[in-house]
C-alpha cells in the first residue's frame, strides 16, 4: 500500500492523475466527508488522504479532524503501508514551516514527515510546482533541515525529489523511485 498526503491545494490530486491515469478529485466544500480513497495501481494499492492543514472556508476543528482521522489511519495500517509520498508545495513550504515555527508551533508537514519516521514507514518528499522555484537546490537543503534531518540533499536523494505534476518534470524519476523505495521496504520486512 503507498499512501500520498500532502496539505490541501499542493499538488496531490494533479500527481496522482499523472502518475495513475485516474481522478481523484473530491469536492473541496467544507463539511464533506473526506475519506482516504483507495485505487489500484501496478498491482499495488495506492491510498489518496484527504488533503490537511489550512483550506479556506473549512474551519479550524473540521481541520483538526481529518488530520486526526489521517494520523488514525496511518497508525491502525502501518504494517501494510510500505510508502508514504509526502507531496509538499516547493514554492511556499519553506515560508509556511518559518511562519509556524514563529508562532512557536510545529509546521504540520515537519510534523507528519516525523510521524511517518516514527512508524519507521518509508517516506518520499514529493516536492511540487518545482517550475515555480527559484533555487531548488537550496529550498530542499534548507527543507532537510527543517525536518530535522542531517546533512544536506546529496545524503536525502532517495527522500527529496522535486517535480512538477502539472508540467511531468521529473515523473519518471519519481516513479522509478517509488518502485526502488517499496522494493527496499518489502525486502526489509520480508
Ligand atoms: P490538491 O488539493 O493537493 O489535490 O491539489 P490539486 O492537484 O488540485 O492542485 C492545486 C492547484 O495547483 C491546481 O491549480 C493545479 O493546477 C496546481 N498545480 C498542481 N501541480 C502543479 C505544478 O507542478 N506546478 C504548478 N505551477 N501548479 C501546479
Amino acid at each position: 500500500m503507498i499512501v500520498f498526503v500532502g496539505r490541501s491545494n499542493v499538488g496531490k490530486s494533479t500527481l496522482i492523475f499523472r502518475l495513475t491515469g485516474k481522478y481523484v478529485k473530491r469536492g473541496k466544500r467544507p463539511g464533506v466527508t473526506r475519506k482516504p480513497i483507495e485505487l489500484g495501481w501496478r498491482g499495488k494499492t495506492i491510498v489518496d488522504m484527504p488533503g490537511f492543514g489550512f483550506m479556506s472556508g473549512v474551519p479550524k476543528h473540521v481541520q483538526e479532524k481529518i488530520k486526526t482521522e489521517i494520523v488514525r489511519f496511518i497508525e491502525n495500517n502501518a504494517d501494510k503501508i510500505d510508502l508514504a509520498v509526502l507531496v509538499i508545495d516547493g514554492k511556499s513550504a519553506l515560508e509556511i514551516i518559518e511562519r509556524w515555527e514563529k508562532r512557536g508551533e510545529i509546521p504540520i508537514d515537519v510534523e507528519f514527515f516525523q510521524f511517518l519516521q516514527e512508524l519507521e514507514i518509508p517516506t518520499i518528499v514529493a516536492v511540487n510546482k518545482m517550475d515555480k522555484m527559484k533555487n531548488i537546490r537550496a529550498t530542499i537543503n534548507k527543507l532537510i533541515e527543517k525536518f530535522g534531518l542531517s546533512g544536506s540533499w546529496d545524503d536525502h536523494k532517495d527522500t527529496f525529489i522535486p517535480i512538477s505534476a502539472k508540467f511531468g518534470t521529473n515523473l519518471e524519476e519519481l516513479r522509478k523511485l517509488i518502485e526502488e523505495k517499496i522494493k527496499r521496504s518489502q525486502e526489509q520486512r520480508g
